[in-house]
């Protein structure tokens, strides 16, 4: 029953390594990100061991609690803020994270660019667009990212990529050609999209930053979590 973290670590890079090559809009580079979310301390230590170092979580507070009891590692490690974020945890998030990819909304980006600031840290920052325009879903829509863009400059902050996460229901290399237009109109050079489902997908559209959760840790098990 238990899962063999290093093995599917193994076997997600050669994916990635294989649809990397078979296209033509690939990116050189692809970084896998290991989504450790409501997984224990002790499954990003056995990732850690199998040489991995770039990892992503969706809730602020589980995150640092997460990677303080990681101790000393931490600093190899490059982690991801994966999930949406409330203003009110912009502090501790600039403290956690190295790249916070789920801006979305000019008060958050005001909140982010004062702790930046204050904090003298520099987190790289992506911007989440809905690109299904779903109401329930974070993101900015696609009509409102140049000027989130250019607020973003206007603060100098570190806006480096876009991220996504495609409606459930429709054809995800849709939204996966439609976010690279966009980072590739705006000239960001980052693209985080892709999960356990379609990496391989998104690879082929030109992901520079897939985010894999169940097929690196295996599925998850919400209902211990409080
Ligand atoms: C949980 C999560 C993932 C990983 O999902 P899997 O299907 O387990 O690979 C990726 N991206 C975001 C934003 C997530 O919240």
């Amino acid at each position: 029953m238990s899962v063999d973290i290093a093995n599917n670590l193994k076997n997600i890079r050669d994916q990635i390594e294989s649809s990397r090559v078979e296209s033509l809009m690939a990116s050189e580079n692809v970084s896998l990100i290991a989504v450790s979310k409501t997984k224990p301390v002790e499954d990003v230590l056995s990732a850690y061991e199998a040489g991995h170092r770039v990892f992503g979580e969706n809730k602020v507070q589980e995150a640092q609690k997460k990677f303080k009891d990681i101790g000393p590692k931490r600093d190899a490690i490059e982690l991801h803020l994966i999930g949406p974020l409330q203003t009110n945890k912009a502090k501790e998030a600039v403290e956690t994270f190295d790249v916070i990819q789920t801006v979305d909304r000019p008060k958050l980006v005001n909140a982010l660019s004062k702790e930046i600031k204050k904090q003298g840290k520099s987190p790289e920052l992506y911007i989440q667009v809905n690109t299904g325009e779903e109401p329930q879903k974070a993101g900015v829509l696609p009509s409102g990212l140049k000027d989130l863009i250019a607020l973003c400059h206007e603060q100098n902050l570190r806006i480096t990529g876009l991220m996504c996460i495609p409606p459930v229901d429709e054809e995800p290399s849709l939204h996966f050609s439609f976010l690279s237009k966009l980072a590739k109109e705006n000239g960001l050079p980052n693209l985080s999209m892709g999960m356990s489902s379609d990496f391989d997908l998104a690879v082929r559209f030109g992901a520079t930053h897939v985010r894999v959760g169940s097929g690196i840790f295996g599925t998850r098990d919400y209902s211990n979590l409080g």
